[in-house]
């Protein structure tokens, strides 16, 4: 185990890959149960708009909710659906998201990822629909191989919009995995993807992601987590206090 230390001086603990041991399957139905009993069981049931929670991904990139939600309306209000929204030109794409910061970056993505969708034949018509019967690497494979799209952007489109086995890892998935060690620490994205997709409990990709998330914003916070309170003090290797 080699320690680091960050911006801001906190210790930065990375496991290298050949010391690394999985969580066994009980340690992660045992922090499944402790976070439901804070959070519940989130019910989102599948909404079957993949352009729509790509979209939405996009603008949630550097902004929060309330930013990234005022630029998705806009948008919507704005353009009727998303071919008008991948014809429009750039300017007035980039005015009406500009609420949710970096709007140049992100207008010309969005429309750079319509027209890309548009001209595969899976996608032709902006339609995705066919993720819905693929496979799950099938189409992680055709999604991150949009412009700009990753892993993370991909497993939010087949999970929220289709219930498909696949798990996103952002900031505070990874932070509050990595403290729990049920992803190994200084793992790169690519890897994280992976191990988070094989530990969660099968049928509840959702709950895990959604809980895990809920955790990192509420009480296990990137500079000071919230140890005193948390409910998986006990058997967190990173408490502190
Ligand atoms: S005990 Fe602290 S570091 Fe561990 S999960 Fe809870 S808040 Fe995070």
């Amino acid at each position: 185990m080699a320690r680091k230390t960050d911006a801001e001086g906190e210790a930065l603990v990375t496991i290298p890959k050949g010391e690394w041991r999985s969580p066994a399957r009980r340690r992660v139905a045992a922090i499944r149960d402790k976070l439901r009993t804070v959070y519940g069981i989130p019910i989102m049931p599948p909404h079957e708009q993949p352009l729509d929670e790509l979209v939405l991904t996009v603008l949630s990139q550097s902004t929060n909710d309330r930013n990234r939600d005022i630029a998705y309306e806009r948008l919507r209000e704005r353009f009727d659906g998303w071919q008008a929204v991948m014809e429009a030109p750039n300017a007035a794409v980039e005015e009406a998201i500009r609420p949710g910061g970096i709007s140049k970056v992100k207008s010309k993505r969005i429309q750079e990822i319509l027209r890309a969708i548009d001209a595969t034949p899976e996608g032709s018509g902006l339609d995705l629909s066919f993720l819905r019967d693929a496979s799950v690497p099938e189409g992680q494979r055709y999604l991150c191989a949009l412009p700009g799209v990753g892993r993370k952007t991909a497993a939010c489109v087949l999970l929220f919009a289709y219930g498909l086995r696949d798990v996103p890892v952002d900031t505070h998935v990874s932070r509050v995995g990595m403290r729990l060690r049920l992803l190994r620490p200084g793992a790169p994205f690519e890897e994280l993807h992976d191990e988070m997709l094989d530990l969660s409990p099968r049928g509840q990709e959702l709950e895990f992601h959604v809980n895990l998330l809920r955790h990192g914003r509420r009480t296990c916070h990137a500079r000071r987590p919230d140890c005193a309170i948390c409910v998986l003090r006990r058997i967190c290797p990173s408490r502190r206090g």
